[in-house]
């Protein structure tokens, strides 16, 4: 491979989408951020999926999927689910709503602006990927607002929420203990505002979460995490 700059890789902008499809009646979805229209006449649209996910083994039987376009206020515990686990472990589409669409792939309507419908007309093997093009064949609005940028994804997983304005002494002692980062996700655990999700309430310190606690997002375990540099 030539040497060259990868950034020059990095300004490239992309969306966030849920990509789902189905077979022999299993639902599954995942996060993709290659999601183009290449035609207008008729209307096609391109994606590209790792070869080792569950949905892109999907659309290779079934020959349909369905895109969401996310939304601007997607949570990553959200994105998480569809982008950090597999469906191979876990049932995805129960934990969210969907409707089923024209082609028998199943819609997710959460935090969703819009979903396309696509029947797949071709597909191209990149390597890693496939290159799936699909003719639309359904589609709507779901919703005003704006899509969800991956740059700006990767801006807010840099970021732990920001916890509420408090006087609580356990609190502030909080202040001093140290946020750790998920080595496979990239979520932060910040003391300061615990894990709602996994019932930790603020005030915890990172050393002191049970043994079997994981990432809200990825469910990796705690040895997975490192301090925050
Ligand atoms: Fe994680």
């Amino acid at each position: 491979m030539a040497e060259f700059d990868k950034k020059a890789l990095y300004s490239i902008s992309y969306g966030v989408y849920v990509v789902t499809s189905y077979y022999e009646g299993r639902l599954n979805g995942q996060i993709a951020n290659a999601v183009i229209q290449v035609t207008a006449e008729p209307p096609k649209v391109a994606i590209a999926l790792n070869k080792s996910n569950l949905t892109h083994s999907f659309i290779e039987k079934s020959r349909v999927f369905a895109v969401s376009v996310l939304d601007a206020a997607t949570t990553l515990e959200f994105i998480g689910l569809f982008g950090f686990k597999s469906g191979r472990e876990v049932d995805k589409l129960s934990q969210v709503k969907y409707k089923i669409g024209v082609t028998g792939a199943p819609v997710v309507l959460e935090n969703a602006i819009s979903y396309i419908e696509a029947k797949v007309e071709k597909e191209m093997d990149v390597g890693t990927h496939t290159i799936f093009v699909g003719e639309v064949v359904g589609g709507g609005v779901l919703k005003e607002g704006e899509a969800l940028t991956y740059a700006e994804y990767h801006r807010r997983k840099g970021r732990a929420p920001k916890a509420a304005p408090t006087y609580r002494p356990e609190e502030q002692k909080a202040k001093k203990m140290g946020r750790y980062v998920c080595g496979i996700c990239g979520w932060i655990y910040d003391p300061e505002v615990g894990d709602p999700q996994g019932n930790i309430p603020p005030g915890v310190p990172f050393e002191k979460l049970p043994d079997d606690w994981t990432c809200p997002v990825c469910n990796a375990s705690k040895d997975q995490f490192s301090p925050e540099k």
